[in-house]
C-alpha cells in the first residue's frame, strides 16, 4: 500500500468539496473492490474520500412507483428490506446472491455500480429494470451509464447519491454463479416495465448488454418458450480460464429462460 491522505465527510457537499480538484483522490464506499486494490499496490490515489459516515447516501425509500436506494446502502440492505421485497422482489434477491455474508455486510450499491466490473450483479439490476444513476450533479439512465469494461459516464470527482428503480410490473433475475466468487459466469435480468419488455445480460461480456432479441420475442408472448431459441452471438463474449465464449453465450440462453420463469 502506498501513503495517501484521508478525509471523511459528513456530507455529500463535503465529499464533493474534498475531491474537488484533486484528480487522484479516490472515493471508498465499502473498500470491497478498492481495499484489495491498493493493497496490492494497484492504484495509488492521492486521497481517499470515506463516505461511511455521510448519512445522506444510505436508506431505501419508495417514491410513488420508483424504489431509491442511496448510494451507500449494504447488499444486506437491499436484500433484507422490507420496501425492496415488496416492491422489486427480484432486486433483494439479486442482492442476496452476492459474493458471502462478508461482502455483504461490506459492499454498497454505489460502489458496485461505480466500478461496473463486467461480472457484477447491479449493472444488469440497473439496465434490466431501467433505473436512472442519481449523481451530485445529474442524473444518468442506465442505458448511457455503463460504457465498457469497468468504465462508466462518471466525470472525474462526480460522486453516485443513489439509484432510481421504477417499480416494474414483473422481474426475475437469475445468474449462474462461479463457484469461487459468487461474481456471474452470466447473469440476465428480464423485466416487464411501464417501458416494454427489458433483458439484461452480465458476466457474459465486458461491459452489461441488452438483448434486443429476446426484449421483442417477450413482448409478444411473455413466457420461457419465448426466448428458446434465441441465441446470442458469441463472438463479442469474455472467454477465460472459468468458461469460454460460446458456454458463456448457451449460458445467457439458460439463465433467461429462468429469470422469465422467475418473475414474479
Ligand atoms: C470476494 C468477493 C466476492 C464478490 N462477489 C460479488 C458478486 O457475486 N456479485 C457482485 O455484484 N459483486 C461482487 N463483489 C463486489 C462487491 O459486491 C462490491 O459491490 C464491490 O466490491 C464494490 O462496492 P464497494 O462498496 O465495496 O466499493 P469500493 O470498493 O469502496 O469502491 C469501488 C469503486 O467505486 C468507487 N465508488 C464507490 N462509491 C462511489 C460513489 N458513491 N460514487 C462514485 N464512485 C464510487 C470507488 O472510488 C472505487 O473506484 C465481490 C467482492 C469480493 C471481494
Amino acid at each position: 500500500m502506498y501513503s495517501f491522505d484521508y478525509a471523511k465527510p459528513k456530507s455529500v457537499a463535503d465529499a464533493v468539496s474534498a475531491l474537488k480538484g484533486d484528480s487522484d483522490a479516490k472515493v471508498l464506499a465499502g473498500g470491497m473492490t478498492l481495499i484489495p486494490t491498493l493493497k496490492q499496490r494497484l492504484a495509488q490515489p492521492s486521497q481517499l474520500v470515506d463516505l461511511a459516515k455521510v448519512p445522506e447516501l444510505k436508506g431505501i425509500k419508495r417514491e410513488g412507483d420508483t424504489l431509491v436506494i442511496g448510494a451507500m446502502t449494504r447488499h444486506v440492505e437491499v436484500a433484507t428490506s422490507k420496501e425492496v421485497l415488496a416492491a422489486i422482489p427480484a432486486l433483494a434477491h439479486l442482492a442476496e446472491g452476492i459474493g458471502d455474508a462478508q461482502v455483504r455486510n461490506r459492499g454498497t450499491i454505489g460502489g458496485s455500480v461505480a466500478n461496473n466490473d463486467p461480472a457484477a450483479d447491479y449493472p444488469a439490476a440497473c439496465l434490466g429494470l431501467g433505473a436512472t444513476i442519481v449523481t451530485d450533479r445529474r442524473q444518468i439512465p442506465a442505458d448511457q451509464f455503463f460504457t465498457g469494461m469497468f468504465s462508466t459516464a462518471l466525470d472525474e470527482g462526480e460522486l453516485i447519491t443513489a439509484v432510481r428503480f421504477p417499480i416494474p410490473q414483473k422481474a426475475g433475475y437469475v445468474k449462474f454463479p462461479n463457484p469461487a466468487s459468487r461474481y456471474a459466469m452470466v447473469g440476465v435480468m428480464v423485466a416487464k416495465t411501464a417501458g416494454g419488455v427489458r433483458v439484461a445480460v452480465t458476466g457474459a461480456g465486458p461491459s452489461v448488454f441488452r438483448v434486443e432479441a429476446m426484449e421483442k420475442a417477450l413482448a409478444a408472448d411473455f413466457s420461457a418458450k419465448a426466448v428458446a431459441g434465441i441465441k446470442v452471438p458469441s463472438d463479442d463474449l469474455n472467454s477465460d480460464m472459468h468458461g469460454s465464449a460460446d458456454y458463456r453465450a448457451h449460458l445467457v440462453g439458460v439463465m433467461a429462460k429462468r429469470a422469465v420463469e422467475a418473475c414474479g
